[in-house]
């Protein structure tokens, strides 16, 4: 059985049909990368799953259990945790309180939260030095680390992240994606939406290509680096 499996959902903003008929699986362990232009439907897909879109139709499946009347809150408790695209930390507060609200769907106690935290600061050393700092004056590498080590405090067996190389530097991009690939390897299932498609299929096992609402590929990322069609569209080439 597949960890998450998104079986034919369509989810709308009022009259606009945003996502028409999407299906898709994501196994314990993996990677696995959406990709596709602006608008194409991949924040939809991503707030879906974590049911503050909830589908008209279709349903949506965590280890078996629909989690299409499941409220948002639930969701985290029951192990998905997102990323959104732009980050969605609280500016006012420190690095610190910002990471402890990640906590929230736990009934952790203060030993259990500083664990956390210690791992976080191995993952992200720069949060450590800037424990205290009120998080709207970070830089927006080191919003995104915030975000993503939010999020880690949920422990989440799913992680859906939101296109976290977005405004970053180079360098910076290779370092979230090394991030994103040892949070993977800890034992976090992946859900990777990137306009990045290149480090995307270079991390995830495999890949979906969405365009208009609609899964128009997918497979293997080996196979979508040497597509022609993805290559065109979303690697720059030709
Ligand atoms: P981007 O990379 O630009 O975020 P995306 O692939 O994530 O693009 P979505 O944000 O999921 O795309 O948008 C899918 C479609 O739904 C688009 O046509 C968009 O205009 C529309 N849409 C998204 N959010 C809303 C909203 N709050 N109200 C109305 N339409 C929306």
């Amino acid at each position: 059985m597949a960890m998450l499996e998104v079986s034919n959902i369509h989810t709308y903003y009022g009259n606009i049909h945003a996502l028409k008929g999407i299906s898709l699986t994501v196994d314990k362990g993996e990677i696995v990368t959406l990709i596709g232009a602006n608008g194409a439907g991949k924040t939809t897909t991503l707030s879906s799953i974590c049911g503050l879109t909830k589908p008209r139709q279709g349903t949506i499946t965590l280890e078996g259990e629909d989690l299409t009347p499941v409220k948002p809150h639930e969701i985290v408790t029951k192990g998905v945790s997102m990323v959104p695209e732009g980050r969605g930390i609280f500016a006012r507060l420190t690095v610190a309180e910002n990471l402890d609200l990640g906590a929230y769907s736990r009934p952790t106690n203060r030993q259990e939260a500083d664990k956390d935290l210690e791992e976080i600061f191995s993952l992200f050393p720069r949060l450590k030095e800037r424990y205290s700092q009120v998080a709207g004056t970070l830089s927006g590498g080191e919003q995104q680390m915030l975000a993503i080590g939010r999020a880690i405090m949920a422990h989440p067996r799913l992680l859906l992240l939101d296109e976290p190389s977005m405004g970053l530097a180079p360098i910076l991009v290779q370092s979230i994606f090394g991030i994103i690939q040892s949070i993977n390897q800890r034992g976090t299932t992946i859900l990777l939406v990137e306009q990045n498609a290149l480090m995307a299929l270079s991390i995830a096992s495999r890949g979906y290509v969405l365009q208009s609402g609609q899964i128009v590929l997918s497979d293997t990322a080996r196979n979508l680096k040497e597509n022609e069609m993805v290559q065109k569209a979303y690697l720059g080439a030709g």
